[in-house]
């Protein structure tokens, strides 16, 4: 297939390496200079867009897809898919999708799980929103780039279903980060804690397979004085993007709330900035009650 890749950052810059590797034509695009094992370079994302059977975007944000989205619909071609796989507000999917299809694209909204590790590795997991056409085309693109696609529903589903995810994600790690606060004010070993909580009713992916204390459980940003991983500020975009989601369809989401404002206080004023989302421990170590 010939396909179009905008955004070669850390995520998409693996990603389109892999679609290379995989021996498809790929011809990509980004403001910054970058190089691309196996990628053409486009001068500009219309012209990376142009005459190609897919396009996939892996951007920052949605004002920006929204701003890619005028530049390479109009560029093109009937029927082709246009895969976004940023993690974006619901709306900015749905808006683009609509932009898309009335232009007679294929859109997709595929944001992703798995981090810079699931991109160079091939092994993202897909979350998509789109016409049952429009996953077809873009499915076989999954399977190179991840280890598992799941069609969630129309446009705007795929944003969905992670806003939710990582909402989950957000809270969660706080609660263990608590805990493990907690344990160490209570005199108990971090290992005994872990060694009981993570195969008892208190167990979770961030507890069991990306714990936040160092030197317990399998390794993780905290074995490497957590530096990202996942960074905290990403965090806070994701949880902003639930709690924007929740109040426009009227959800009531108190502990996403208090999440977001936690994330917003670590990494605004609390040295978070830079720094795994994990790293929540230390800084409730720090804290007492106040
Ligand atoms: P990044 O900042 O490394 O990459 C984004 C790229 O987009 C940059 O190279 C930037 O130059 C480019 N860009 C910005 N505006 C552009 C434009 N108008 N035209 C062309 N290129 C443009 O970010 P990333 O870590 O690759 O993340 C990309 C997306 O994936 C984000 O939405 C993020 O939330 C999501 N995501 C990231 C991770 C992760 O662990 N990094 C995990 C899952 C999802």
């Amino acid at each position: 297939m010939k396909i179009g890749f905008i955004g070669l950052g850390n995520m998409g810059g693996p990603m389109a390496a892999n679609l290379a590797k995989a021996g498809h034509e790929v011809t990509g695009f980004d403001m910054a200079p970058v190089e691309i094992d196996g990628v053409a370079l486009a001068a500009s994302g219309a012209e990376a867009a142009a005459g190609k059977d897919v396009v996939v975007t892996m951007l920052p944000n949605g004002q920006i897809l929204r701003a890619v989205a005028n530049e390479i619909v109009p560029a093109m071609d009937k029927g082709a898919a246009f895969v976004d796989c940023s993690t974006v507000d619901v709306e900015s999917a749905r808006a683009v999708a609509e932009q898309a299809t009335a232009a007679g694209l294929l859109p997709v909204d595929a944001p992703v799980s798995g981090g810079v590790g699931g991109a160079s590795g091939g092994t993202l997991t897909f979350m998509a929103g789109g016409s049952a056409d429009a996953f077809a085309k873009a499915d076989p693109l999954f399977d190179i780039m991840g280890q598992k696609a799941v069609h969630c529903g129309d446009s705007g589903a795929g944003q969905a279903a992670k806003i939710c995810n990582n909402m989950i994600l957000g809270i969660t790690m706080i609660g263990t980060c608590e805990a493990f606060a907690l344990a160490d004010k209570l005199g108990l070993d971090r290992q005994k804690m872990f060694d009981v909580v993570s195969t008892s009713s208190g167990y979770s992916w961030t507890m069991n397979a990306y714990c936040p204390a160092p030197g317990v459980g399998p390794a993780s940003p905290a074995d490497n004085d957590y530096q990202p991983g996942f960074a905290a500020e990403l965090m806070l975009k994701d949880l902003r993007l639930s709690q924007q989601a929740a109040e426009a369809a009227d959800a009531d989401t108190p502990m996403g709330q208090a999440a977001t404002d936690l994330y917003k206080q670590f990494v605004e004023n609390e040295g978070g900035l830079g720094m795994d989302f994990s790293a929540m421990l230390p800084r409730f170590e720090k804290r007492g009650r106040s």
